[in-house]
């Protein structure tokens, strides 16, 4: 079925993969749109970037297949709304946070906030350089360098949190920034991994819900990925 969601632009495998049923959400849909995957991309990969698989990019690390990019955004979409401050744990290539930046603020919109937090430096400047090649403003995206278990507090609470990578287990620290309300969007585990949707009502009760079975690089430590070979 991936070849359906295959494009020979970014918005024809956007396009496509609302016709597969994978994206529904207009605001999703303009916002994948407007994110063009091949500013994301290394060269050696270029000529996937409309192709929906995840494709590495460098120091253990891949960017996430579109369609894993769609059901992130369309589950944390209610809370990324205009004005909102959201987190990506594990930014990589910077492209979850270019996609949380058209949902939450514009010129027009203001306040929004986007953070995204990586521990490879290298990946840091590049996913930078990525967001302004792709028409964004740098201020609407902060890159910080920093382990992601422990979330970045002072730019919090967040209404969505995105995570990137596996957690082993469910980070108290990333659960403690969420407002109230709020939404975390997080896989957990190592040999098999689902999605856990964590959301935080008004009053600060959390609950879990596991949405389905996904297989990402994990949330680690930085010597631990790069010396992995596993993804690279
Ligand atoms: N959403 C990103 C996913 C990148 S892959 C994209 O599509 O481009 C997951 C990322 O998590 C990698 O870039 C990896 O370096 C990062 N990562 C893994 N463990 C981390 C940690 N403890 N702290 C911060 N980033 C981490």
């Amino acid at each position: 079925m991936a070849w359906t969601c295959s494009g020979k632009t970014n918005v024809e495998l956007v396009l496509n993969m609302a016709r597969a049923g994978l994206l529904s959400n207009t605001r999703v849909l303009e916002a994948m749109k407007a994110t063009d995957r091949a500013k994301y991309m290394r060269p050696a990969s270029a000529r996937y970037a409309y192709d929906d698989s995840p494709q590495s990019i460098g120091h253990g690390a891949t960017i996430s297949a579109p369609h894993m990019h769609a059901h992130t955004l369309e589950a944390l979409e209610p809370f990324l709304q205009p004005g909102a401050r959201a987190l990506d744990v594990g930014s990589g290539s910077g492209v979850v946070c270019a996609c949380m930046a058209r949902l939450i603020g514009g010129a027009d919109t203001g306040t929004g906030a986007v953070v995204g937090i990586e521990h490879v430096p290298e990946l840091v400047e590049w996913s930078r350089e990525n967001v302004v090649k792709d028409g964004l403003d740098a201020s609407r995206v902060t890159f910080i360098c920093g382990d992601g278990r422990k979330g970045y507090p002072s730019s919090g609470p967040y209404d969505a949190i995105h995570v990137g990578a596996a957690a082993p287990s469910l980070c108290d620290d990333l659960v403690d920034q969420l407002k109230a309300p709020g939404r975390m969007f997080i896989p957990v585990g190592t040999d098999t991994q689902e999605v856990v949707q964590v959301d935080k009502d008004a009053e600060g009760n959390v609950t879990k819900k596991t949405l389905f079975g996904v297989m990402y690089v994990p949330l680690t430590e930085l010597d631990k990925q790069l010396n992995s070979g596993r993804y690279s």
